[in-house]
């Protein structure tokens, strides 16, 4: 794990790790609470802030991506490949679109722009949230 994220050129404290596992993998798009309420299982007197702050370094680095879907809270993918996200109106649960929809503006629509990348919201509900509705 240690040497996985040697690279970053962060301080990695035993705080920090103990982030970074949480998000290892996860593919459930946690908000900075929920890893909050994760790592202080293990880490009781890890502060918010020192969560927050790993976050945002990770961010900077270009490890972890910040997703904007959710209206209420910054939620956080580990998975920083080129991918789409549908998240349920009801119970915000957020899923990973893997496709590429290879969408091709006209000059017109460019607008001076060079293109990089696009990045699509569906939005909707959920199977399980449909079942109580
Ligand atoms: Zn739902
Ligand atoms: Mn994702």
């Amino acid at each position: 794990m240690e040497q996985k994220y040697r690279s970053l050129h962060i301080k990695l404290t035993p705080q920090r790790l103990a982030i970074l596992s949480f998000l290892d993998g996860n593919k459930t798009h946690p908000s900075a609470e929920e890893i909050y309420r994760a790592v202080t299982k293990k880490f009781p007197t890890m502060s918010f802030a020192t969560v927050y702050n790993t976050l945002e370094a990770l961010k900077n680095k270009g490890t972890v991506q910040e997703l904007k879907i959710d209206n209420d809270k910054r939620r956080y993918d580990p998975d920083i490949s080129s991918h789409h996200h549908i998240i349920c109106t009801n119970c915000k649960n957020i899923l990973d679109v893997h496709k590429d929809f290879s969408i091709d503006l006209s000059e017109d629509l460019k607008q001076g722009f060079e293109l990089s990348g696009n990045s699509i919201e569906f939005y909707g509900l959920c199977h399980k949230c449909r079942k109580h509705h």
